[in-house]
């Protein structure tokens, strides 16, 4: 078996891999660390997770120890697609650099620039950027790039995802020809390919998954639903209910963000500790709430496929995929997200009938079929609870909800009539709105049947009155969630008028 010792690594870099707890070297690490050794250019497949980032912070710090930087000019530089990856690799070369004495400048956006410029006018030996950030340094004349020996390029089919291939065009035509290129990637969609053959040359091939594949360690279910957003919504809450205390913690993808904000919102007021990850949202939001999630403050996140694949999330135990993605590739991110370093993790995929085509295309690239959930949700006890809903804007059980704007994570930015009439119907005790593909639809409080009301009759006979101040408030008893009912027009389809829907007394 191969270990760190045989990859030719220096004396100082296998001391504090030994001192980071780590003796046999990942199947990325073995394939790439040998071949950065000598100089060669590397692609390698790898998803999040396999160990790819020691692939090759190992090998530069090797290679590092000849030479010296000079200042604003930086030795190697190592472009990332988000500020927090970017701050990821710096802490290996903290941890893995710990018997070297080497400049490492982090050029991230959202950070001052002149305590940038101090590192850079310092020499970095170490550039780690976002592309962004990286160009507005360039553009100011503060940085150099003509002394740059290694490149590496991380998450290049993020990058693509996020719009950066030419910025990522533009700063390797900066770099010297002469570099050393190492280039990372999860899958290799033909945008990331024509990058490859254009700027490495010769490079050696290292997959240690077939190119989308999902680790073997993720359990992969999918669960047939109808097709209705408050059908999935209920079927999403039984499957969370039934994997108990095995959900450590989960992210939810829906593909659109007003789904995100819509389901995020549903699981809150079904008593969920849930929070929201959408591009949307500004830097600060994303972070807090990233780090209340990495901090085990909160279970379950939301999200959308770009804010997730812009962040470094960590391991989670369960992953649920609220819609199919339409883009067969997203479908591995997704469950990368999961069963990452051996662990075990599941995912769940909601399939309605209209998502069959891109099903196909999902057990196309992934090169399996994926089973059917075989347990019965309709039988847990928890599904039969009445689903009586909190009020919008309590809490779950463990911690006050967080307080929202009304207008955050929507899509686009209601007129103010719609507001008013948004505001209007929640005042209203009997009338609750909800947002369906970005229209506002009202629900009127359903009627109550016969039997509920006799157990209600005597549930009141066996309790003692309520003090005069209690009963201000509204009681909710018979009100069925509005997450479980459907909208159940008759004779309009889908576009029946909110306004028909509101109960008037005559
Ligand atoms: P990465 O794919 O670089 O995000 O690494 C995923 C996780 O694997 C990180 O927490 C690393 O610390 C860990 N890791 C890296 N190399 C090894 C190794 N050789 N053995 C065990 N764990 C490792």
């Amino acid at each position: 078996m191969t270990t760190f010792a045989d990859l030719g690594l220096s004396p100082k870099v296998l001391d504090a891999v030994e001192a980071a707890g780590y003796t046999i070297p990942t199947p990325i690490q073995a394939g790439a660390i040998p071949h950065a050794l000598q100089r060669k250019d590397v692609l390698g497949i790898a998803q999040t997770g396999t160990g790819k980032t020691a692939s090759f912070v190992l090998p530069m710090l090797t290679l590092l120890e000849q030479g010296r930087a000079r200042a604003r000019m930086p030795r190697t530089l190592i472009l990332e697609p988000t500020r927090e990856l970017a701050a990821q690799v710096e802490e290996n070369f903290v941890k893995y650099g710990k018997n070297h004495r080497l400049n490492v400048a982090l050029l991230i956006g959202g950070v001052s620039f002149d305590d940038q410029l101090r590192k850079l006018e310092r020499g970095a030996d170490v550039l780690i950027a976002t592309p962004g950030r990286l160009l507005d340094h360039f553009e100011r004349g503060k940085l150099l790039l003509s002394a740059v020996d290694i490149l590496v390029i991380d998450e290049a089919d993020r990058m693509l995802d996020m719009g950066f291939i030419p910025d990522i065009e533009r700063i390797c035509k900066l770099i010297p020809f002469t570099r050393q290129t190492l280039f990372f990637s999860a899958t290799m969609p033909p945008e990331i390919t024509k990058l490859t053959e254009q700027f490495l040359h010769s490079p050696v091939r290292i997959e240690v998954a077939k190119a989308a594949t999902t680790a073997k360690t993720v359990e992969q279910k999918l669960v047939k639903s109808g097709k209705k957003d408050w059908e999935k919504r209920a079927i999403l809450r039984d499957l969370i209910r039934a994997e108990a205390d095995g959900l450590k913690n989960a992210i939810i993808f829906c593909n659109r963000k007003k789904d995100v904000s819509e389901l995020f919102r549903s699981l809150v007021k079904h008593e969920f500790d849930a929070g929201a990850l959408h591009g949307d949202m500004d830097q600060r939001a994303r972070t807090t709430m990233l780090a209340n999630f990495k901090d085990n403050k909160l279970k379950i996140l939301v999200a959308s496929d770009v804010a997730a694949r812009g962040l470094d999330i960590p391991d989670v135990s369960h992953v649920f995929n609220f819609d199919v993605p339409i883009h067969s590739e997203d479908y591995v991110h997704r469950i990368g997200r999961t069963g990452r370093a051996g662990r075990s993790g599941k995912a769940f995929t909601l399939v309605t009938q209209a998502d069959v085509k891109y099903l196909s295309s999902i057990e196309k690239l992934i090169g399996e079929d994926i089973s059917w959930y075989d347990g019965d949700l309709s039988t847990l006890p928890v599904s039969s609870e009445p689903d009586e809903a909190p009020r919008r804007g309590r809490g779950g059980r463990d911690k006050p909800a967080p307080k929202r704007r009304r207008n955050e994570g929507r899509e686009r930015e209601r007129p103010q009539s719609e507001i008013d009439i948004i505001a209007a119907a929640e005042k209203s005790k009997d009338i609750e709105v909800e947002v369906q593909d970005d229209q506002p639809v009202i629900h009127t409080a359903e009627k109550p049947n016969k039997a509920a009301i006799k157990a209600e009759n005597e549930q009141r006979r066996a309790r003692p009155a309520p003090a005069r101040s209690e009963r201000t408030e509204p009681r909710r008893d018979h009100r069925r969630d509005r997450d479980d009912m459907g909208t159940a027009p008759i004779g309009f389809g889908d576009e029946i008028p909110a306004f028909m829907l509101i109960d008037t007394k005559i």
